[in-house]
């Protein structure tokens, strides 16, 4: 089965070949490097934005920032829906983004950071908890909790065992993977979530039993008391 990651891979490696990106302009910072969809418009502090974000993220992760990102900038989400290509997505073996501009700040570049941390062979890069920390540190002035509970999710939802989401999690839960964050990080603060992420060995075929090492308690446990803060 092929999926949308793999069909905007090959996309863009074809593209590649052909050529496609070579007139885009380019506007290289220290650690990032922006190719720029032809005449796109950028807000004047967009650039900055990002090169902030990433930096102030760096440091939280407690890691050095990596160097030769690639961050390719396209107008909107389906403004190159006709060539193939869904422009949020992150390859962290080529440090490469294509991303637009309407994202926030710092959700893809998370996942180079994070790529870093831990392969996404043990922490998949779709996976609840990567992308739980990917939300929650977007640098999007929103609350995650609030925008969880806008969702409105139902029950069914909130209750999915979180194992379920292991690999891929759909972007529609993506708030409800934020406030997962924001609730590990307040309750037991970024060292210990940190520690969590960093031994996830396999596709994360250890998180219960990492959980009931690190959080103390088995993993059913910890998604119930999140339940319940999050209601509150
Ligand atoms: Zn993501």
């Amino acid at each position: 089965m092929i999926n949308w990651f793999e069909k905007t891979k090959n996309q863009i490696k074809k593209l590649k070949g052909e050529g496609f990106f070579n007139n885009w302009s380019v506007k290289k910072t220290k650690y990032i490097v922006f190719h720029i969809y032809p005449n796109l418009k950028i807000p004047s502090n967009w650039i900055q934005e990002r090169v902030n974000i990433y930096l102030q993220n760096a440091k939280i992760f407690g890691i050095n920032p990596i160097s030769n990102v690639n961050f390719y900038v396209y107008p909107s989400i389906n403004s190159v829906k006709d060539i193939g290509i869904t422009p949020a997505i992150s390859f962290l073996k080529q440090k490469e983004i294509h991303g637009h501009l309407k994202q926030s700040p710092g959700h893809e570049l998370n996942h180079i950071l994070l790529g870093s941390i831990n392969p996404s062979e043990n922490l998949p890069a779709n996976g609840l908890w990567e992308e739980s920390l990917c939300v929650y540190y977007d640098g999007a002035n929103a609350d995650k909790k609030k925008h969880a509970n806008f969702m409105n999710y139902s029950n069914e939802i909130l209750n999915t065992p979180w194992d379920f989401w292991r690999s891929t999690l759909p972007s529609d839960f993506y708030p409800l993977a934020g406030s997962i964050a924001q609730y590990c990080v307040k309750k037991y603060g970024l060292e210990l979530l940190l520690k969590f992420i960093k031994e996830m060995r396999n596709n994360g075929i250890n998180d219960e039993y990492l959980c009931s090492i690190i959080f103390k308690m088995t993993y059913q446990e910890l998604q119930k008391n999140w339940k319940e803060w999050l209601k509150k």
